[in-house]
């Protein structure tokens, strides 16, 4: 499967008020579970570094990763966006800066 086939895909597992409509409170809903997923991975993390590295700790970091990957996923959808092409843009944005010497520092639009 491809990025874009699971983007496609995840429409038909969003079950949540406003589902598929695009307004603001799906945006919400699904900013608000993206949020939620970056921070189990961080907690997974905090937990590996407190108690003790493990590849099932790994593993268990890699499947949130996908819960995060789906709420991107659903992101794209309702931003009528594609997935594939925001990970060719991003890496066309980060491989200019590093062509132009600037992939550290900050700002957006460097
Ligand atoms: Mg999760």
């Amino acid at each position: 499967m491809n990025v874009t086939e699971y983007q496609k895909w995840t429409r038909e597992t969003a079950l949540y008020p406003e589902a598929n409509t695009g307004s603001v409170p799906e945006l919400m809903y699904l900013s608000l579970g993206l949020a939620g997923e970056a921070a189990e991975i961080a907690n997974k993390v905090k937990k590996l570094y407190r108690d003790g590295d493990s590849a099932e700790k790994r593993q268990a970091i890699q499947a949130e990763m996908g819960d995060v990957l789906w709420y991107l996923g659903r992101l794209a959808e309702v931003l009528d966006g594609d997935l594939a092409e925001i990970l060719q843009a991003n890496q066309d944005k980060l491989m200019s800066r590093k062509d132009r010497g600037v992939l550290s520092g900050s700002g957006d639009n460097r």
